[in-house]
């Protein structure tokens, strides 16, 4: 069985509705289709979420989401069965907006409108290339806590659920990012959750493969647009792919692995755009393993460095330290100590997420006990491969190539899978160019 992950960009247009329609029906396999909102949608309606929204932006909001759904509808066979159940939503969502009294999980309901609407449109499109897909709602599996906007879920309910809903011998189509609590609220997995959805959901029914259909031919082994000469990597452990997708590869919501991980299912990445190239597999081993697979960067980091002498052969300073940062709720990346310093990095990855930046409370909380110091405007580059720990002969020759760079920090050593630095924003894609000529060619 084949779980099939279509995001926003592929169901976005009747015409990318129609490309990922087709993807599907190329292998009866595919029995679990999972798609995200029409791109753009979900960032609409946290746009409507806004509490000092005037009437004329709300309308304008509106519109836009109409239009979006109708353009494609136009254009589907069965039109006016779709346009009633399509203009139902949207006064369902109209409904939903004049509510007073709006709670977190209020919140949640709206943003599911997406999926839901996108997911009423695909299921006709499917049918038009033969697949009689039946439409279930993603909330009688997805089960989750209640903590909305980021709803953790409980894996024993959904594979229980998944039994009593999804039958071996049907094909069906649900929404990804939405599920539900066990008071029936509707909850989300968070912004971008829909490959984490499709995971869950992939590890609940047991499938084999979990597809993962984007806009980019699978993983690279950097980012094409600095470097045209990126290939698409044909296979990749979840061990490597959890560094890049940490280190700022985009293709990945970063907690999608490890569902797929748990139940052991191969996640493949392709581009439903070009469904003839074979896009990346994700494994657990992979038949090749060479020191160094690919090469992320990821702009805007922030370094900060505190010293204090009292850090000299004491104990507990590491500890005081982070847990200031963790009564802040500041996410670490990297972490370099010397005798009487640490600098550390914080984590950007996730933008989207209520991320706490370094405000005045926490600096002066840390001056309390340090001399702190905050630069910004760095780049992180970081390598990504096999056995980078103990295989001799990386250091010599990177370090030769960035012999003209400042490098700021070097983490080496923590995983056998990255080895990763800090360098001025500026000169961070020239150095990307000229590790990838250099280790990947
Ligand atoms: N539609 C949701 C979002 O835009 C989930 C997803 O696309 O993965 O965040
Ligand atoms: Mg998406």
């Amino acid at each position: 069985m084949i779980v099939s992950k279509f995001g926003g960009t592929s169901v976005g247009t009747f015409e990318a509705m129609q490309h990922s329609a087709s993807i599907v029906a190329e292998n009866t396999d595919r029995k679990l289709i999972v798609i995200s909102a029409t791109s753009g949608t979900t960032n609409d309606l946290v746009a409507l979420e806004s509490p000092t929204l005037g009437s004329t932006e709300r309308e304008e909001i509106l519109m836009r989401i109409e239009e979006r759904h109708l353009s494609i509808i136009s254009e589907c066979e069965n039109q006016e069965e779709l346009r009633k159940t399509f203009l139902g939503q949207m006064s369902e969502l109209r409904e939903h907006l004049d509510q007073t009294g709006r709670e977190k999980r209020w919140k949640d309901r709206l943003y599911s409108f997406g999926e839901l609407m996108s997911t009423r449109i695909f299921v006709q499109v499917l049918k038009q290339y033969g697949i009689e897909a039946e439409w279930l709602d993603a909330r009688d599996v997805m089960k989750t806590d209640s903590t909305f906007g980021n709803a953790a879920p409980d894996i024993k309910q959904i594979a229980k659920k998944a039994k009593k809903f999804i039958k071996p011998d049907k094909t069906y189509l649900t929404q990804g990012f939405i599920g539900s609590d066990i008071f029936g609220n509707t909850t989300t997995l968070g912004r971008g959750g829909s490959d984490y959805s499709a995971a869950l959901f992939a590890e609940g029914v047991n499938a084999d493969v979990l597809e993962i259909w984007t806009d980019v031919a699978g993983v690279y082994t950097t980012d094409p647009r600095i470097v045209p000469d990126a290939k698409p990597i044909s296979e990749i452990t979840f061990d490597e792919a959890a560094e890049l997708s940490v280190f700022g590869g985009k293709v990945l919501h970063p907690a999608t692995l490890k569902p797929a991980i748990r139940g052991n299912v191969k996640v493949r990445v392709a581009s439903s755009k070009d469904p003839s190239q074979e896009g990346t597999l994700i494994v657990n081993t992979s038949k090749e393993s060479p020191v160094i697979r690919a090469i992320s960067l990821r702009k805007d980091q922030t370094l900060l460095t505190v010293h204090s002498l009292d850090m000299l052969h004491q104990h507990g300073f590491l500890a005081k330290l982070f847990t200031v940062l963790a009564k802040h709720k500041i996410s670490v990346d990297l972490v370099t100590t010397s005798e009487v310093s640490v600098s550390l990095t914080l984590d950007t990855a996730n933008k989207a997420s209520n991320k706490v930046e370094l405000t005045d409370e926490v600096l002066n909380e840390l001056r309390g006990f340090c001399e702190v110091e905050v630069e910004k405007d760095l780049s992180l580059v970081a390598l990504i491969g096999n056995r980078m720990e103990s295989t001799s002969g990386i250091s010599g020759p990177l370090f030769s190539l960035l012999e003209g760079y400042n490098i700021r920090l070097v983490c080496h050593g923590a995983s056998p899978n990255n080895v990763c630095f800090l360098v001025k924003e500026g000169t961070g894609e020239e150095i990307v160019k000229l590790v990838h000529k250099k280790f990947i060619g």
